[in-house]
């Protein structure tokens, strides 16, 4: 089916209208199909409630205030094509076309079709947490309720987060990372093991996250070609903070003591969850950033190229047996295992799919994490750092 969505131009950087061709959907006006189950009108309250929860239907019984309904866009067809007719038919359309994009560029890289097939998303729900309102200027992968939100925008006035196809593929990113890493599982057991009284200084939950943001930006500018899809969206960062294209030695070499003295100031600072909440919001994305850019830049070693460094990442996740991440997280006690820089390199580095590949992350990693080669195992004996952070 043709559909003119927004979509983003290569050659002028900017965003305008274009016709596309639609392959998954089932039901035009509702916009649904095997990328993306949209729900308008639903309202998520976190609150109180919540401590009584046990189960996955008690914890969306709890969340779902309203459950929403289905989406209702307006269409004009023209010669074959179907032009949305007003805004919020085009941002749909348009956040469609994004999922369905995501989804496919997923597929080829491997992962299993029943992950996030027709997942739900929650288009400018009403979201609060007790009594305020945090559902506005924001997209996010909620894993408890197995659902993307993309919110409403207010004070967000450049391309809406909705219509931006790099951020519909980085929560994609965070989707997939669930799925296959914790089983999708609504309440990972991992964090009652690793957090038994709070998550505020421990290595695996924080390492996590930030993982989870670089990993969702290396997805984001595979599916797109757009190493600045953010800037877009987030005048912020437009800059160089989440810029994969450029390399800074001081926001992009990093050590295992540097890590670990994060979490220590973690432990000192931030005891108060939150002005733990307001450091760590941004502070992830540039951690995970070391990482997401240090994957962009084995993309751009001899013979290999960035699709088959996401063919690692993603067997990283739980293909390549008893390294594998989701093996990491099940059989870790701690989270300090999961929180070491070498564990989560090494666990890449084995879902290489080809020497060149694999050369490439181990002198990436060797460089950018300062570790050595034999921190790695002997995937990359003999293999030279590429020595840009020295
Ligand atoms: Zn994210």
């Amino acid at each position: 089916m043709k559909m003119a969505v927004l979509q983003w131009d290569p050659d002028t950087n900017g965003y305008g209208l274009e016709v596309v061709e639609v392959r998954t959907l089932e039901d035009l006006p509702s916009l649904r199909g095997e990328a993306a189950t949209p729900i308008v009108g639903a309202s998520i309250v976190l609150d109180g409630r919540l401590n009584y929860v046990s189960t996955e239907k008690q914890f969306r019984d709890a969340v779902l205030d309203d459950p929403g309904t289905a989406a209702k866009a307006q269409f004009l067809e023209k010669d074959g094509v179907y032009w949305p007719s007003d805004f919020q038919s085009l941002s749909l359309a348009s956040a469609y076309y994004g999922f369905e994009r995501a989804r496919a560029y997923a597929l080829a890289r491997g992962v299993d079709p029943e992950a996030l097939r027709g997942v739900p998303v929650y288009y400018f729900p009403s979201f609060r947490v007790n009594r305020d309102d945090r559902g506005k200027d924001n997209a996010a992968w909620y894993s408890s309720l197995r659902s993307f939100l993309l919110f409403r925008f207010e004070e967000l006035q450049s391309i809406p987060l909705a219509m931006n196809q790099g951020v519909i593929a980085h929560e994609y990113g965070h989707g997939i990372f669930t799925a296959e890493v914790h089983g999708g599982a609504w309440n990972p057991d991992y964090v009652d093991r690793w957090c038994p009284v709070s998550c505020v200084d421990t290595a695996g939950p924080i390492m996590l996250s930030l993982l989870e943001e670089g990993f969702a930006d290396v997805w984001a500018v595979a599916t797109t070609g757009d190493p600045r899809f953010i800037g877009h969206s987030l005048l912020e960062w437009e800059g160089r903070g989440r810029d994969l294209n450029y390399f800074d030695p001081k926001a992009h070499c990093w050590s295992q003591r540097e890590f670990d003295e994060e979490i220590g100031y973690f432990a000192r600072y931030f005891a108060g969850s939150r002005e733990k909440a307001e450091h760590w919001g941004p502070r992830k994305y540039e951690l995970g950033t070391v990482w997401a850019s240090a994957l962009y830049g084995a993309s751009k070693a001899p013979n290999t190229d960035l699709d088959r460094v996401v063919d690692a990442l993603r067997a990283s996740y739980r293909s390549i047996g008893p390294r594998s991440l989701a093996a990491v997280v099940a059989e870790d006690p701690t989270g300090d295992s999961f929180g070491r820089l070498d564990t989560i390199a090494s666990a890449i580095i084995a879902g290489a799919p080809d020497d060149a590949t694999r050369v490439a992350l181990c002198a990436v990693f060797q460089d950018r994490l300062s570790l050595t080669a034999d921190a790695l195992g002997a995937a990359c004996s003999g293999v030279p750092s590429n020595g840009q952070c020295r």
